[in-house]
C-alpha cells in the first residue's frame, strides 16, 4: 500500500513533527507509526483535513491509489440515438438527449418518408435542387453539399463509426445500452 511522509504535513503546518503530532490529536505507538512508516491514503486526507489542508497541496500524488482501484471510469448513461452523447435521463422513456435532437430526428424522418411517397415533393425538390446548381457556382455547390451533408447526420455516422473502430468494446456496449433504450422507450 502507498505510504505518505508525515514530515511535508508537520512542515505545511509549520511545525515540527513532535508538535503536529499533538495539535492533530496523535500519540504514542500511533504518532510513532505514522512518523516512521508513513500515513495511508486515508489517514493522510483525515489528517490534512484536520490540519486545513487538501491533501493534494501537501502530497501532489494523494489520491491516485484510490483512483487505480475504482478502475476506468465507465459512463453507463445512455446514449442519444441521433447526437450518440451520453445524456441523463429526465423521464424513464427518454430516448433522446433533448428536444433539438427529437425533433431534427423526427423531421428527417418525415423528409425522408416524405421523399419516398410524394413523387411530387420529390419532383418539387429535384427541380429546386437543379435550379440552384444552375444559379451557384462551384464553390456554391461545395458549400451546400457540406450543408446537406451535415443536416443528413452523415457527419455524426462517419463520426460515429470512427469511434467504434477506435474503440470497439466500449462502442458494442454502448449500442446495447441505446438498444435497450429504445425498446424501454417503444
Ligand atoms: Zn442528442
Amino acid at each position: 500500500m502507498k505510504r505518505y511522509p508525515f514530515a511535508p504535513l508537520a512542515e505545511a503546518m509549520g511545525e515540527t513533527e513532535a508538535q503536529a503530532c499533538r495539535t492533530l490529536g496523535v500519540s504514542g505507538s500511533t504518532e510513532k507509526q505514522y512518523r516512521t512508516e508513513g500515513l495511508s491514503e486515508r489517514t493522510a486526507d483525515r489528517l490534512a483535513t484536520r490540519a486545513g489542508w487538501n491533501p493534494v497541496n501537501i502530497w501532489p500524488d494523494w489520491g491516485t491509489e484510490l483512483l487505480e482501484k475504482a478502475g476506468p471510469w465507465v459512463d453507463d448513461r445512455p446514449v442519444c440515438p441521433e447526437c450518440d452523447e451520453h445524456f441523463t435521463r429526465g423521464r424513464r422513456d427518454q430516448v433522446y438527449c433533448s428536444a433539438r435532437c427529437r425533433c431534427r430526428r423526427a423531421s428527417r424522418e418525415s423528409r425522408r418518408r416524405r421523399w419516398a411517397e410524394d413523387p411530387e415533393y420529390r419532383e418539387r425538390t429535384l427541380t429546386a435542387a437543379r435550379r440552384y446548381r444552375d444559379e451557384v457556382g462551384a464553390e456554391g455547390r461545395r458549400r451546400m453539399r457540406r450543408a446537406q451533408y451535415r443536416a443528413n447526420g452523415h457527419a455524426e455516422r462517419e463520426r460515429a463509426r470512427e469511434r467504434y473502430r477506435a474503440n470497439a468494446e466500449e462502442e458494442k456496449a454502448k449500442r446495447r445500452a441505446r438498444y435497450w433504450a429504445q425498446k424501454e422507450a417503444s
